[in-house]
């Protein structure tokens, strides 16, 4: 057995993995430290009554080329030490780590059943717009283990992005550019809905074109066999009329007829699942 963790930034979410099903699902808060989201599983497992032979945990950062420490997560403080090492060392169990949108692509492949052959291609837009690439069932092995669409630079756009870039693509693409939509011009509505309910506006207009733009770059760029679409901000927006929008942008004949285009059944469990399949 193995504890699937999904150390998000909003949620901490973990599991059982036995080999053939995901049992005792949880949802908790963000573990911020080390200690934190050792504390948790350690308490999880005792609480569940689990006898775990291993943990595998998905984090939304960077790993080092070991894949044994965290560089920088954005959102908590899980960087600067081995991670791996010290839940080792507090868990008394072999620990392994991913990237957390990596965890969600192999969620996807395994729920799906699709990509587990050839190059697969996720796009993720949360909060921010977060990438991965398998080549045969595996992250495509660069020296940071991730792809980040979200910060490719989009020509004749400026505004300063959170990475301390101008002008990346998570600034057009994500829940966060929803959120100053609102805010701009639907001040006191509801961000859920809010596409579903103003889809004309030429604002949010702009948010599906810029979405369709940023899946048909990367997808013309990398020429996958499948592109996997998930994410809370793209769960209004119309599946067909998205992707016949992205193949319309694509380079053809290829990618644009070859390219599968699937959708992430957005399960919560997914990153878990994902992260205990590693
Ligand atoms: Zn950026």
């Amino acid at each position: 057995m193995r504890i699937g963790v999904d150390a998000g930034g909003t949620w901490l979410r973990l599991g059982a993995w036995d080999g053939r099903e995901l049992t005792c699902f949880e949802r908790m808060d963000a573990a911020r430290t080390p200690a934190e989201l050792a504390g948790a599983i350690k308490d999880y497992i005792l609480r569940r009554g689990l006898r775990p032979d291993s943990v595998a945990v998905g984090v939304p950062g960077t790993l080092d080329e070991t894949r044994r420490a965290v560089l920088n997560t954005p959102n908590l403080d899980l960087g600067g030490t081995s991670l791996a090492d010290y839940l080792e060392a507090e868990l008394s169990l072999p620990a392994a780590l991913d990237n957390d949108v990596n965890a969600m692509l192999r969620g996807d492949i395994a729920v799906l059943r699709r990509g587990e052959r050839g190059l697969a291609l996720g796009l993720y837009v949360g909060t921010g717009l977060g990438g991965a690439i398998f080549l045969d069932g595996r992250p495509l092995p660069t020296k940071s283990g991730v792809c980040e669409p979200g910060h490719m630079p989009i020509p004749g756009r400026s505004d300063p992005c959170p990475c301390g870039g101008t002008g990346c693509a998570e600034n057009y693409v994500s829940g966060r550019r929803l959120v100053a939509i609102r805010d701009e011009f639907f001040p006191g509505e509801d961000v859920g809905g809010l596409y579903a309910r103003h889809a004309e506006h030429p604002a949010l207009a702009r948010f599906f074109d810029d979405t369709a733009c940023v899946a048909a770059a990367a997808a013309t760029l990398l020429g996958p066999d499948l592109l996997v679409l998930g994410g809370g901000a793209l769960a209004e927006l119309p599946r067909e009329e998205l992707a016949a929008a992205i193949r319309a942008k694509c380079m053809r004949p290829a990618p644009a007829e070859t390219l599968e285009i699937a959708f992430s059944g957005g399960e919560p469990w997914l990153g878990v699942l994902g992260a205990a399949l590693m």
